[in-house]
């Protein structure tokens, strides 16, 4: 049965199954952001930038120099018939090993913001094969403790953690809220405060366990704060001022003023950049298949910050915000 909070809206939005918006970099309109030229957005990175190259969902892999993190890195992309309204909360877990180790590099961090599977399937994986660092909620630490994960490679935040992983790498924790269909609802809440007596085989197995966002940075370039679902409380934000901001796009106008309240807090960052737009049960080819309406979360992006450089990605080219 069915969770009663989910439709697909829970997670996106209607099924405007567009051809991908595309690669574009869409100069934010307006006499605005004409008058102050944003910085160069490049494909041709420098030794010291910051690369990042999009997974689709939330995900990033991040390479500044020989490091490398991961945000929800989720490539396997399984289909649990949420686009086709067969979605079954009984869909098996699975991991395309061969897939997902092309893309990943050698991560020294991997960053979750929740235990949905489209952010934490491939984890487990990622972490065992590569010995990489996982930050997570608690409900995340005991879910990839059942899934194999030894518990020196785990580090448990609640948000509010500023931590220091060295020459520069400062990841900050921030509190943040899960997205809501239009009923004000989403798919499997709760959090776990000890381990699943059984490891997890299914979808609905893995509940949220909260929502975290992070602010990223590196000894240079620019900061990046990095949303894995579309909501947040105010208060939590403060402070933060990023140079880049990864905004998940809303699937319902369920949060009040999302946009125009978000990047306020943000402080308005130089450079906004959408993601969990897409169909995540396709293959991760170009071009990026739509799902959330991103013409109407541009056009509110362009309203709220005339001055922002709105980059709309596609999957796995990498680039670089200067
Ligand atoms: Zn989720």
């Amino acid at each position: 049965m069915q969770h009663p909070g989910l439709d697909r809206r829970t997670f996106m939005g209607t099924a405007a199954a567009a051809a991908g918006a595309g690669l574009a970099t869409v100069a934010a309109a307006g006499p605005a952001a004409a008058e102050q030229p944003a910085p160069a957005v490049t494909t041709a990175p420098g030794a010291t930038d910051t690369v990042y190259r999009w997974f689709g969902t939330a995900g990033w892999r991040i390479d500044h120099g020989r490091r490398t993190v991961l945000f929800d890195p989720y490539l396997t992309r399984f289909p649990t018939g949420l686009y086709d309204g067969t979605f079954s909360e009984r869909t098996a877990l699975t991991v395309n090993t061969r897939l997902v180790d092309a893309h990943v590099g050698r991560p020294e961090l991997i960053l979750v913001s929740h235990s949905h599977w489209d952010h934490v399937n491939d984890v487990p994986h990622i972490a065992v094969t590569t010995g990489a660092t996982v930050v997570g909620t608690e409900t995340t630490y005991h879910l990839l403790r059942a899934l194999g994960v030894p518990a020196g490679q785990l580090v448990v935040v609640r948000g509010g953690e500023v931590l220091d992983f060295g020459d520069g790498l400062v990841v900050r924790a921030v509190s943040s809220r899960h997205s809501r269909n239009r009923g004000h609802q989403y798919f499997a809440p709760g959090t776990l405060h000890a381990m699943p007596p059984q490891p997890p085989t299914t979808i609905g197995e893995l509940p949220e366990g909260d929502t975290l966002a992070f602010q990223l940075s590196f000894a240079q370039g620019p900061s990046a704060f990095l949303m894995g679902a579309s909501d947040f409380a105010e208060r939590e934000l403060a402070g933060l001022r990023p140079d880049i901001a990864m905004v998940a796009v809303p699937g319902s106008t369920a949060t009040h003023r999302y946009v125009p309240r978000l990047l306020d807090a943000l402080g308005h960052p130089g450079t906004v950049v959408p993601v969990h737009w897409d169909r995540f049960e396709t293959e991760l080819v170009n071009p990026v298949r739509q799902d959330a309406d991103l013409g109407a979360f541009l056009a509110q992006v362009r309203q709220a910050s005339p001055r922002a450089r709105v980059v709309v990605p596609d999957y796995l080219t990498p680039r670089t915000f200067r």
